[in-house]
């Protein structure tokens, strides 16, 4: 049956999200989750919340708000909940652009930038990575222009795992002008070990103009529960919460965002593991030739251009399934020990350009 409903146009030509692969079994090394399961007191405290799950969540997730806010040493007002923070990126652009106005990010950066910025109604502008696969925040900034309301900065990046240092991102923050909302998406933060890699809350402290986001689907191993969180400017994350859908941060996930900041040292433990294999795979693919970026995050970025989907299809076939960019690179999430030797195996086969 057609329906003469009329749809969107800008919406129906929309790129769809593309999720990393599930393979039964296959090792999925695709979306940059944890390879290990919650925590006992965390699996028991969402055990605990299911036999409440005829109630409503709590709206405003005020006890996750105000635990996160005390953790993090900012008042309560500059703490906003989301559905996940891909959801508040998307909130952050409604709150601040008018239909029309420009969402600014680098490319490549987040798949879901173009995608949650053209729901918004504004427009996206993109500026490429530098040679090194990094952010170029002079093009950025001069790409800066009466219809810019946001910036967003992928730190690390997201997939490339590249992440600008203090000095850059102070001149960069110091240059922006005081009316365009910086957003720091700093999904893979406790992954970072360089010191060099800013906090970005000590910015939202410096510069009223700057916002950052989190989640608990990395680190603390959350992805399924959907919850991530903002800090920013009063004035911004007010705005922030008026455009949130109405509980779609669920019961269960407030409760494992608590349990899981009650177990944070024992979970970021597991963060040494990660970042320990990040090394040891990235030397290895360098090793055999592959010329990986240095990652602060818990993924590395293979830039094999055209032979991307073939890599990818090289890595299936040993049963490790990696997320292509067809024509860029194929970005590669760290796994326990044995998943990764057996993605290095697959990597170390992939035969040379003739
Ligand atoms: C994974 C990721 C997120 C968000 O994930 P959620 O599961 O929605 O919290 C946000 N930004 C970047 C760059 C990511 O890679």
């Amino acid at each position: 049956m057609s329906s003469s409903v009329p749809t969107r146009a800008d919406v129906m030509s929309l790129p769809s999200y593309v999720p990393g692969r599930s393979v039964p079994g296959a090792i999925k090394l695709a979306s940059n989750e944890v390879p290990e399961g919650p925590l006992p007191s965390v699996a028991e405290a969402i055990a605990r919340a299911a036999g409440d799950v005829n109630r409503y969540p709590d709206m405003g997730a005020w006890a996750l708000v105000d635990r996160l806010a005390s953790d993090l040493g900012v008042p309560a007002d500059q703490v906003a909940v989301g559905c996940g923070s891909v959801s508040l990126c998307q909130q952050f652009v409604q709150a601040v652009c008018e239909p029309g106005q420009e969402a600014l990010f680098a490319w490549r950066s987040f798949e879901a930038y173009p995608i949650i910025t053209r729901v918004a109604n504004a427009t996206p502008v993109t500026v490429p990575l530098d040679a090194g696969h990094r952010h170029d925040l002079d093009a950025m900034l001069a790409a800066i222009t009466p219809a810019t309301r946001l910036v967003f900065v992928c730190n690390p990046n997201n997939p490339t795992g590249t992440a600008v240092r203090r000095d850059q991102l102070t001149r960069f923050l110091d240059a922006v002008p005081d009316d365009v909302l910086v957003v720091l998406d700093e999904a893979y933060r406790e992954f970072v070990t360089d010191p060099d890699v800013p906090d970005g809350l000590g910015f939202v402290r410096s510069h009223p103009n700057v916002a950052v986001l989190r989640t608990f689907s990395k680190a603390y191993g959350l992805a399924g529960l959907r919850v991530g969180y903002a800090v920013g400017p009063e004035e911004v994350i007010k705005a922030v919460r008026k455009v949130y859908v109405a509980f779609s941060v669920n019961s269960l996930a407030q409760t494992a965002a608590l349990a899981s900041l009650d177990a944070a040292d024992e979970l970021l433990a597991r963060c040494s593991d990660i970042v320990r294999e990040r090394g040891r795979v990235r030397d290895a693919l360098v090793a055999a030739g592959y010329p990986v970026p240095e990652t602060e995050a818990n993924f590395v970025w293979l830039p094999l251009g055209e032979r991307t989907t073939e890599f990818a299809e090289h890595a299936l076939q040993h049963k490790v399934v990696v997320r292509p960019f067809a024509g860029e690179g194929a970005r590669v999430t760290i796994g326990t020990p044995e998943q990764n030797d057996t993605f290095l195996e697959a990597a170390r086969t992939f035969p040379a350009r003739e």
